[in-house]
């Protein structure tokens, strides 16, 4: 947890907010040992980020006086379109793009992605938010992606995905595929990522009839958890 991100239900005052839950109290407790009057940085989920003193220290709740400085790193112009990954992977993929400051995550069903995969708790509102929360502190941010699952490939291709990648740079993070992916883009960008077992045939077609570029990220195969943060640090 690098900065300590606040909620509305924490703030008594505008300048004031106690934190009762145990997650934080604990990490705040045993892993900062924060004492009275030392800073802490924070964030306001949503909003800016600065530092808050600690007023009042018990087991069951920590007070803050909390002081915002600045804006919070804005979230990367990009929407990332990923293929369901299996729910263990899930909750650290979450935590990494929110880490990452992706804008906006779509998950999507795929051929070679397990019927199974969509039962999980992990893919709750609850539970995907719980994640970013994650994320969002480990980066140092406060503002989540928003997240939508798509439970059908071939709707959301034929329906929604060309209206998505209008005036955006979109790209097809594929294996062996058109050029290495580039770097330093400018603008806002879609980006799709493949299952464990890759796009098929079919869905890579129907993604670039889409107007998608196919890129690649050299000769070795990434985990989607290592493709992923290795596409991001290229394009941005
Ligand atoms: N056997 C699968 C294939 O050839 O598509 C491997 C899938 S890979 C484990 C999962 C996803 O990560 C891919 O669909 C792709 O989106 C992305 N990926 C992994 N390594 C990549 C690479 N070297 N180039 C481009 N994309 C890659």
């Amino acid at each position: 947890m690098n900065l300590v991100l606040l909620f509305d239900e924490d703030l008594v005052h505008a300048n004031r907010a106690i934190i009762q839950d145990e997650r934080r109290l604990k990490h705040i407790h045993t892993v900062l040992r924060a004492r009275v009057g030392e800073r802490l940085k924070v964030g306001l989920l949503n909003g800016g980020i600065g530092y808050g003193t600690l007023i009042e220290i018990s087991a069951e709740a920590i007070q803050l006086e909390v002081t915002i400085e600045q804006p919070a790193p804005p979230p990367l112009p990009l929407t990332l379109i990923l293929a369901l990954p299996r729910p263990k992977m899930l909750r650290r993929i979450l935590q990494t793009v929110a880490t990452c400051g992706v804008q906006e995550l779509i998950l999507l069903n795929s051929y070679r992605v397990e019927k199974s995969y969509w039962q999980t708790p992990r893919l709750t509102e609850t539970e995907i938010h719980r994640q970013l929360i994650l994320g969002l502190e480990q980066g140092g941010a406060t503002q989540p992606p928003t997240v939508t699952v798509r439970k059908r490939f071939k709707p959301f291709v034929e329906d929604e995905l060309g209206a998505l990648v209008k005036g955006r740079q979109a790209l097809l993070a594929h294996p062996n595929s058109g050029p290495l992916c580039p770097k330093n883009t400018a603008g806002e960008v879609v980006l799709a990522v493949g299952p464990e077992g890759g796009f098929i045939p079919y869905e890579v077609e129907k993604i670039l009839a889409c107007g998608f570029q196919p890129v690649h990220l050299g000769a070795r195969i990434l985990r989607v958890e290592t493709a992923i943060p290795f596409l991001l640090g290229r394009l941005f």
